[in-house]
C-alpha cells in the first residue's frame, strides 16, 4: 500500500536496524490472529501524492513535495515537530485545503468524496456539543446527511460499543472525563464507517495511563474494522507502537525526511512495548528525528 511513485527523499542516512519502507506495502489479513502489515505485496492504493507543496497567501512554505502512497488498512504516523507542516499535510488530504503544486490523487474515485461515509476527523480537542447528549453528539454526522434519530440507533450503539462506552448513551460531556470525552469524538468519527481516519495529535491532551489504554483500544478497533489511519503525533514511542509506517517531518519548510517500516505484528501490546525490537525502532526513528532537529537549530545561527 506504500509508494508506488516517489518515496518521500531522505537526506539523511539510513538508521542500523531497521529497515525502511521501499515499495508496495500490503492489506493485512485483519482475520488472522496476528497481523503483518509487511512490504512484499502490492494493493490498490487509496491515494496518492507525488511531490505535493503547500504555500500559504502569506509566503509561508508550509509543506515542501511530499509524496506518499497509502492503502486500505494501514496505520500510518506522521511524526515531527511542531511546525513541520504535519496539520498541513492532513488538511491536504481531507481536502481541507488546496494544494500549491504536485499531485494528489485518488485511484479509487468513491475515496475522493471528502463527505458521506469516506473520511473522518479526530482534533486533539473532543469538539462535543456540551449542551446534548453523548448519543445526540454521536448522530450528528449521521443526522446532517438525513439518517433520522431512530435509523442511526444501531449505528450509534454499535460505535458506543467499540469505544467502551455502551452505558454512557444519555449522558452530557460535562459528566465524562478526558479520555471519555475523546472515546465520544472517537465514536462520532467512527459512526459513518469511514474508509480513513484522520486523527491530529488525539491524545496528546490526556494523562500517560489513559494515552496508552486509548493506543490498545484503539489498535483493537482498527484491527476489527479495517480502515486507513493517519495518526499525527510528537511522540516516537506512540508513533513506533502504533503504527506500520511512520512519515518522520522537520520544519522550516515542512517536510518529509524519512520513512520507516514498523514490520512488527500485530497485535501489539505491553510485550511489544518492552520488547528490545521496540526499543530499537524508537532509537533509529528517534536518531533521525533528532538530526533534523540539529539542521534547524544550526541553520538558526
Ligand atoms: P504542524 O502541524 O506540524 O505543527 P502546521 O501544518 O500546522 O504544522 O504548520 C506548518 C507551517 O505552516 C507552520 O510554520 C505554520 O505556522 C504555517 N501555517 C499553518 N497554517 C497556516 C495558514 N493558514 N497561514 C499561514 N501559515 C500557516
Amino acid at each position: 500500500m506504500a509508494g508506488v511513485a516517489g518515496f518521500p527523499r531522505s537526506n539523511l542516512a539510513a538508521p542500523a536496524g531497521v529497515p525502511r519502507l521501499r515499495g508496495p506495502t500490503l492489506i493485512a489479513d485483519m482475520h488472522n490472529t496476528e497481523t503483518s502489515i509487511s512490504s512484499t505485496t502490492s494493493s490498490p492504493a487509496l491515494f496518492r501524492m507525488q511531490d505535493v507543496s503547500k504555500r500559504f497567501p502569506n509566503g509561508t512554505l508550509a509543506l515542501q513535495g511530499m509524496s506518499l502512497e497509502c492503502g486500505d488498512h494501514e496505520f500510518i504516523s506522521f511524526l515531527g515537530p511542531s511546525g513541520c507542516g504535519k496539520s498541513t499535510a492532513l488538511r491536504l488530504i481531507a481536502g481541507l485545503s488546496k494544494i500549491s503544486s504536485g499531485t494528489l490523487e485518488w485511484p479509487n474515485r468513491q475515496a475522493a468524496a471528502t463527505g458521506g461515509r469516506e473520511l473522518s476527523f479526530v482534533f486533539q480537542e473532543p469538539t462535543l456539543m456540551p449542551w446534548t447528549s453523548v448519543f445526540n453528539n454521536i448522530w450528528l454526522p449521521l443526522k446532517l446527511s438525513g439518517v433520522s434519530r431512530d435509523a442511526a440507533a444501531p449505528a450509534i450503539q454499535k460505535v458506543l460499543d467499540m469505544v467502551g462506552l455502551a452505558r454512557f448513551a444519555d449522558v452530557y460531556p460535562r459528566e465524562l472525563s478526558g479520555g471519555m470525552k475523546m472515546r465520544v469524538s472517537i465514536a462520532r468519527a467512527l459512526v459513518t464507517q469511514p474508509r480513513m481516519l484522520l486523527m491530529d495529535e488525539p491524545f496528546a491532551a490526556l494523562d500517560e495511563m489513559t494515552r496508552l489504554k486509548l493506543n490498545n483500544d484503539l489498535l483493537a478497533i482498527w484491527r476489527e474494522h479495517r480502515f486507513l489511519v493517519i495518526f499525527v503525533t510528537h511522540s516516537v514511542y506512540e508513533s513506533v507502537y502504533l503504527s506500520n509506517r511512520v512519515v518522520v517531518m522537520a520544519a522550516r519548510p515542512g517536510r518529509v525526511i524519512e520513512e520507516f517500516q514498523i514490520d512488527e505484528p500485530y497485535p501489539r501490546s505491553e510485550e511489544f512495548r518492552t520488547s528490545s525490537r521496540y526499543n530499537q525502532h524508537c532509537i533509529a526513528v528517534q536518531r533521525t528525528l533528532y538530526s533534523a532537529l540539529d539542521g534547524d537549530e544550526s541553520a538558526d545561527h
